[in-house]
């Protein structure tokens, strides 16, 4: 079977969506305050950065510019001075030591997945500065093809494990969304996106009543979990956003003894 694009909007609208998701969760879920204040001037950030490759013209932007994407680490480490969480915080004083040339060493390694981003626990900082880039030339990508070869459990552009499960009562039912690019393809709802266990009683569904639209999605073949979100159930969510947001989820599944199949942005 085909596999097709359901990426619903232009990619540039994707940030403006972004940053009034973030504004309205921070209202609604204080438990989430701090960590969405951080996401919105991460993510104002990564527009300049979406605005800036798009601008530039294709033949250059065809190849990983290393040099253009490590000058964004000075304002990078001055934004998790500002706003981030503690752990970050520590990791952006190791790498205000490193020079231009480790920076970008460190975004090639995330780039090229050799494993060596520079000691960093969690790899936030390469994958905030690539992830404009990613989701700019994925979205090039997705308008060239529409449709690919066979379902996959990675994404069928940049091949990074999907990053949440969107159910938006398309004839498929399931989407998976890619941890890196934002490109959405179908799934088989009933199929383990890690290791394809389709045995109904090994995909135990965990919730919260208080966030009914999201969901954990559980497998105890491979004991690896992400989020389900249901957009029929609240249209106004947006994947990586409620995704984040939602930190009273990833307790229930770590409670359970799960491990997220693919960390968030910030590490979670
Ligand atoms: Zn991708
Ligand atoms: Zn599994």
């Amino acid at each position: 079977m085909k596999s097709l694009c359901y990426n619903r909007r232009r990619m540039s609208s994707i940030w403006e969506h972004r940053l009034r998701r973030a504004e309205e969760l921070q209202q609604a879920w204080p438990f989430a305050r701090e960590i969405l204040q951080f996401l919105r001037a991460v993510t104002s950030f990564q527009q300049d950065i979406y605005r800036r490759v798009r601008s530039t013209p294709v033949l250059k932007r065809n190849r990983l510019d290393t040099a253009l994407l490590a000058s964004y680490f000075p304002p990078l480490l001055a934004l998790v001075e500002r706003y981030g969480p503690r752990d970050l915080w520590t990791q952006a004083q190791r790498l205000r030591d490193r020079t231009e040339s480790d920076w970008e060493r460190i975004i090639r390694a995330y780039w090229n997945r050799s494993g060596s981003e520079g000691d960093l626990t969690v790899p936030f900082f390469p994958k905030a500065i690539l992830q404009p880039y990613t989701i700019y030339r994925a979205e090039l990508w997705r308008a060239e093809l529409g449709a690919w070869g066979e379902q996959t459990n990675v994404c069928p552009f940049c091949a990074r494990a999907p990053g949440v499960s969107l159910l938006r009562g398309e004839p498929q039912g399931r989407i998976l969304a890619c941890s890196l690019c934002a490109t959405e393809w179908d799934f088989p709802s009933t199929v383990c996106p890690s290791c394809k266990e389709a045995r109904l009683e090994k995909r135990p569904q965990y919730g919260s009543r208080d966030i009914p639209w999201i969901r954990i999605e559980g497998c105890d073949s491979c004991r690896i979990y992400l989020k389900s979100i249901d957009v029929r159930r609240n249209p106004a969510a947006e994947a990586a956003v409620d995704e984040i947001g939602s930190t009273p989820l990833d307790v229930i599944a770590r409670d359970r003894k799960y491990t997220k199949l693919e960390s968030n942005l910030v590490g979670v």
